[in-house]
């Protein structure tokens, strides 16, 4: 097997367990590897630290497989990580009779570069690394075997593809998507999922937990829902009692899953459901020039900084929203408000919203701090990555 040689005290990380070896710290690779091949990563010292697939294209030259050095990384290895991550969610209480649920969630379930997502008997697969392109048809298996699901679609069209040297990637790898639409249950509300034209996987299962506590909130307020593209949140606010649900996306696909998924839902007053097609940013300067305030306002933007180097225009933009958040809450109102943005952490997060805060010249305290939810397990020495971050605040 080929070696992949490590810089003097580059293998610090390592032994930490951060499973990526950026490129700055590779001195030299012995022997001849493919994209996705498995190396061993070794220190300086010769010290075997664990095995690892190899991506000569990307700036993270190799994630791990393996921290113990004599891992075999075969068929079998990926069958067994498939099953046991399917096997936690199993037997986790709050995740148990989820109907849409996160399987396999990349370097925390010891998968870098493996996304699985299951809704009802479909499993949605992205693969994003050239070591989980290479164990493609081990990964699928071990899905099949571990769920017994009647297909696997893959989606691996994320554009993070094209920093590992890899095209897009989608369709049916195994079995038949069923005729007609999919659909999970969530906190009581069914959803509609397109798994094939749908964002990411067809829905934004991170934040479940997150419109349940909508949902627990909303009794008799009146909500302000921005980026609501298929309506996850306004669903889950008007089941939870709200007086009315404003949504707000810039997608017209998107409002036309959300009107679809309210159809679904007949014990829902539709009536009290407003879809508006528009930049955020704009409407909520024209909300704030109507005069119009309401109770509770989620802000669930996409990413602003896919990386650290996007921090900078990522704060202002996440300024500028949760700003006219604060200034649109009647007293006692309250803002839920998240980022996905992998440069921009939980505490940097915190610290902008307080500026908004300040900004607004509200008193805002936090009700709730979110970083990850149950089926989107954070490994320790993982980095943030695009996970998600939220915090609930209330003001005086
Ligand atoms: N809250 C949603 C997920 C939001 S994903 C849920 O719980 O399912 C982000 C959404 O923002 C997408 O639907 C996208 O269409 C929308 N979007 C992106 N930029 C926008 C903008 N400037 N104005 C309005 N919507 C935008």
């Amino acid at each position: 097997m080929s070696k992949l040689v490590l810089n003097p005290g580059k293998e610090r990380s390592l032994l930490r367990r951060h499973p990526w070896v950026f490129a700055g710290s590779v001195a030299r690779l012995d022997g001849r590897a493919r994209p996705g091949d498995t190396v061993d990563v070794v220190a300086d010292d010769g010290r075997v630290l664990g095995r690892a697939a190899w991506s000569p294209e990307s700036q993270i030259r190799a994630r791990m497989w393996s921290f113990a050095p004599d891992t075999v990384i075969d068929h079998a290895f990926f069958k067994r990580r498939v099953a046991e991550s399917v096997a936690r969610r199993a037997t986790h209480p709050l995740l148990a009779n989820e109907s849409g649920l996160r399987l396999i969630h990349g370097e925390s379930d010891g998968l870098p570069g493996v996304i699985a997502d299951r809704f009802g008997d479909v499993v949605v697969v992205q693969l994003t690394g050239a070591g989980a392109e290479k164990w493609r048809d081990a990964i699928v298996a071990g899905l099949v075997q571990a769920t017994g699901c009647t297909a696997v679609y893959e989606r691996s069209d994320s554009d993070v593809r094209s920093l590992e040297g890899l095209g897009p990637k989608t369709g049916c790898v195994y079995g038949e998507l069923p005729e007609g639409a999919l659909t999970i249950v969530e906190n009581g509300v069914r959803m509609e999922v397109d798994v094939v034209a749908g964002h990411k996987t067809g829905f934004y299962l991170d934040q479940r937990d997150n419109r349940r506590l909508t949902g627990l909130l909303s009794a008799g307020r009146s909500v302000l829902n921005c980026f609501c593209y298929t309506g996850g949140f306004s669903l889950q606010a008007l089941a939870g009692g709200a007086t009315s649900v404003l949504s707000i996306d810039s997608s017209g696909p998107a409002l036309d899953g959300a009107r679809r998924n309210m159809t679904l839902n007949p014990q829902l007053d539709a009536g009290r459901a407003e879809w508006m097609q528009a930049d955020v940013f704009e409407a909520l300067r024209a909300l704030k020039s109507e005069g119009r305030r309401f109770d509770l306002i989620v802000l669930d933007p996409p990413k602003f900084a896919p990386s650290a180097a996007h921090a900078d225009r990522a704060a202002r933009a996440y300024k500028d929203i949760n700003l006219f958040g604060f200034r649109l809450l009647n007293p006692g109102g309250i803002l839920m408000t998240y980022s996905c943005s992998g440069g921009v952490g939980l505490e940097l997060f915190q610290k902008i919203v307080a500026g908004a805060a300040s900004d607004a010249g509200v008193d805002a305290r936090i009700l709730h701090r979110l970083s990850a939810s149950a089926d989107h397990p954070i490994g320790l020495a993982v980095p943030e990555g695009e996970y998600l971050k939220g915090l609930t605040v209330q003001v005086g």
